[in-house]
């Protein structure tokens, strides 16, 4: 197999398969893809795209956007997500992707919480993320290695030189003039979430092994509306568009508890939802429920079928029957910090996006569905600026290092830290617990251990580190005690 190309793309979802799709022809590239190609958070998105309709929406889509991100957003970040949105959304129905229309064929678009108006495309019902998986590799026209994983960067004086990966029981390198990280989110390190399981916060940890710095890793997204009491690693998430389109939250007694805490009840933004879910269950430890009766079956079984099937397979009628939820952790808004083409600064020929990148786009708190839009847009631009500045590049060699992956031990301690970044670092944080979590934490990463369960541990690090350094509530970090939630 060879082992030089132009551009690696660490990671098969949308941000990785849409920068793929943008590079030409002649680029010789190759995907990386820790398991199986689908096996990521794209493939198991429900809601949909959140796109402005039009020029008179693209302001107002960034008003929603930074109003959710709780003023901490980056807002040139926000104006170019939002403004190149439908021009990217448009490329992409031109190539041949099919969103839902009605029978006119004019797209439909839905409402989903804290937004203003109607700007989510879907495709395949509730399964849009599988749709545009799909088709993105339908359109793949570069090779794939699957069951591979990126285990470091192959970095030397500032210029990244390719990665090295585990791959069928073999250790070895591969080399390009540009690496792409495309490698999602933080989910694993959560004991409940709503993640692949090939989303283990990797690459955040060898960025910090390199120096390489992360932003707003303590702004992270805790879905409110989960269905938890299942043995699978991978918890049910019970789409925000059920809200936007009806369903309510009522304690055991009935009651809409969510009024008391914001006027816009259930379209509240996900983390004041989310907080509130924890603080009534806490204050009058009642059971939490989703109603879904308000929905005909007919309609509901056809535009969430995923939703349908994957709980009756669980023993839940839906819509009729109601279904105990919990926040679970969905979304990580921090991540290894970029210019707006993707770029990490101090490493040349390096890029990170989609939800392991951090622009700043989605502040304090994502805005629902933003997401799979950051992953179009960003990647739009940085194919287009590796097409600009692809040329000759210096080869060099790195040696193979005999780095254990794994040792005897680790995964007790991958549990415990799955445990502590839940109870301790989870949706309501406090000094004392942030700070006893972060001393477990260094304890670990003292211990002999393997490779990749270190690099969760600097990850998760990094996280509590950040936390303990805001002091205020903002957003998706909730301090207890703190009035406002
Ligand atoms: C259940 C669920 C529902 C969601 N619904 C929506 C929605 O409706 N709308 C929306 O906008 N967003 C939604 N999101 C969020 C959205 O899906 C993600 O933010 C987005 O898909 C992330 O895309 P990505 O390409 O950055 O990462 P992912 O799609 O997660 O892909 C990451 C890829 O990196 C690979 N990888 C990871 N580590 C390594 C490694 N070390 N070596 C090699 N490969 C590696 C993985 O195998 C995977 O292929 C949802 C998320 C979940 C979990």
């Amino acid at each position: 197999m060879k082992n030089y190309y132009d551009v690696i793309i660490i990671g098969s979802g949308v941000a990785g398969l849409h920068t793929a799709l943008k590079l030409s022809q002649g680029i010789d590239a190759l995907v990386l893809s820790k398991d199986y190609a689908w096996e990521c958070n794209t493939f198991y998105a429900q809601g949909g795209v959140a796109v402005a309709k039009d020029t008179a929406d693209v302001t107002l889509h960034v008003a929603d956007t930074l109003a959710a991100g709780a003023g901490h957003c980056d807002e040139d970040a926000v104006n170019l997500l939002c403004s190149m949105g439908k021009t990217v959304i448009d490329s992409f129905i031109q190539e041949g992707f099919v969103f839902d229309t009605d029978s006119d064929g004019n797209l439909l678009y839905t409402q989903e919480a804290a937004h203003s108006t109607n700007r989510i495309l879907h495709a395949s019902g509730d399964a849009t993320g599988r749709a545009i998986h799909h088709f993105l590799m339908e359109k793949l026209k570069f090779p794939i290695l699957y069951n591979t994983q990126v285990t470091d960067l192959l970095i030397d004086e500032g210029v990244c030189y390719g990665v090295k990966v585990y791959h069928a029981n073999k250790k070895f390198n591969l080399y390009a003039k540009k690496v792409v990280i495309a490698s999602g989110g933080v989910g694993s390190l959560y004991a409940y979430h709503t993640n692949a399981r090939t989303i283990s916060a990797d690459m955040h940890g060898i960025c910090l092994r390199h120096g390489i710095a992360l932003r707003d890793m303590e702004m992270m997204q805790f879905h409110p509306t989960v269905f938890v009491k299942s043995d699978a690693v991978r918890k049910q998430l019970l789409s925000e568009a059920l809200r936007g389109e009806g369903a309510m939250i009522v304690d055991s007694d009935g009651k809409r508890f969510l009024f008391d805490y914001d006027s816009r009840g259930e379209l509240s933004p996900r983390n004041l939802v989310s907080q509130a879910i924890f603080d009534h269950a806490q204050k009058t430890k009642k059971e939490i429920f989703l109603d879904l009766r308000s929905f005909d079956c007919e309609h509901f079984k056809k535009r969430f079928p995923s939703i349908y099937f994957n709980m009756k397979n669980v023993g839940y009628d839906l819509p009729q029957t109601l279904v105990p939820i919990s926040p679970a952790f969905h979304y990580a808004m921090g991540g290894i910090k970029t210019d707006l083409d993707g770029k990490i600064a101090g490493v040349a020929d390096l890029y990170a996006i989609g939800e392991v990148a951090c622009t700043g786009v989605h502040g304090a708190n994502r805005l629902a569905s933003n997401s799979l839009l950051e992953g179009f847009v960003f990647s739009t631009r940085v194919a287009s600026n590796i097409e600009e500045t692809l040329g000759d590049k210096k080869r060099v060699v790195f040696a193979q290092n005999n780095e254990k992956l794994i040792r005897d031990g680790d995964k007790l301690l991958k549990n415990e830290l799955r445990a502590i970044m839940w109870q301790d670092a989870g949706i309501v944080r406090e000094k004392k617990r942030l700070k006893k979590a972060l001393n477990r934490v260094e304890e670990m990463l003292e211990l002999q251990i393997g490779k990749l369960i270190g690099l969760r541990l600097l990850a998760s690090r990094a996280i509590i580190q950040s936390a303990l350094a805001r002091e205020h509530s903002l957003g998706a970090h909730y301090i207890l005690g703190e009035e406002k939630i």
